[in-house]
């Protein structure tokens, strides 16, 4: 059991919710404006293109009209796998569309209406998880990676698990010693990782199909990020006592996480 006597808690740790309602209000929100800008970016250049030729303001309405649509049905796609949790069908590229288009443009638009930035983080998180969810894929358990930061172990161990973490005791004080049960039960590989040049090394030298990782909000978007195409299943850690110390993670949430990966 995970010892808890010693967590006392601090403002900065922060509960961790999906967000749905906030994804919800910024596709809408972006769907809208991007088709108001591609309209006034069509009609604005219309009296000039019909100078040139009188067909080419059609031209010009047509491919608007084509993205424009691409961008609310993607949209609409997204805003249905937030509500429900499920799509009618996934594609590569509906998810190169969120990672690469969407999601840093909601965090663009995060900043411009104040929202906090680790709002647009969470939601970014949620909706990552369920693109990888609607992927369908089963990944087999040696192609699995489950990804740990170091501030999850218990401050005062001296036990060196960076470098391997079977040399961890399972003595209870942190949850290594029940992520490592985790990864022996289900034939997973666990790494304990120092910092995120450490974990996209490791990630470039194991060559996992897939990564189950948990880490707080800021890190988790900037490593989703940077692991695309790498479907990466994010887990936002506890932090009873602020940010980098003695952090935690559900444990369920971490075996939840594999047995879908692993389609079971
Ligand atoms: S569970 Fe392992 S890593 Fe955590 S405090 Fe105990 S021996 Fe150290």
């Amino acid at each position: 059991m995970f010892n808890s006597e010693k967590w006392h808690g601090s403002p900065e740790s922060v509960a961790y919710r999906p967000g749905k309602g906030l994804i919800l209000a910024l596709l809408a929100a972006l769907a809208i404006v991007i088709s108001l800008a591609g309209f006034f970016f069509w009609y604005i250049p219309t009296v000039g293109l019909r100078s040139i030729h009188p067909a080419l303001p059609y031209v010009l309405g047509a491919v608007v009209t084509a993205i424009s649509a691409a961008l609310f049905f993607s949209a609409a796609i997204i805003i249905n796998a937030a509500v429900k949790g499920k799509v009618p069908f996934y594609s590569p590229w509906l998810r190169w569309l969120i990672m690469k288009f969407y999601l840093p443009v909601m965090s663009v638009a995060g900043a411009i209406f104040k929202i906090p930035k680790i709002k647009t983080e969470q939601a970014f998180v949620a909706i990552n998880n369920e693109m990888v969810r609607m992927m369908g894929r089963k990944f087999r358990a040696e192609k699995l990676l489950l990804l740990m930061p170091h501030c999850i172990q218990f401050d005062n161990c001296k036990i060196k698990v960076t470098r391997n973490v079977r040399n961890c005791a399972g003595c209870g004080k942190c949850e290594i010693g029940e992520l490592l049960a985790l990864s022996d039960k289900y034939g997973v590989s666990l790494f304990i990782s120092t910092g995120g040049t450490v974990a996209r090394r490791k990630v470039y030298e194991e060559r996992p199909d897939a990564v189950i990782a948990v880490a707080c909000e800021r890190d988790l978007a900037s490593g989703l990020q940077d692991a695309y195409p790498l479907p990466v299943f994010a887990i936002v850690n506890k932090r009873p006592r602020g940010y980098c110390m003695e952090t935690g993670v559900a444990i369920n949430d971490v075996k939840q996480a594999i047995t879908a990966l692993m389609g079971r």
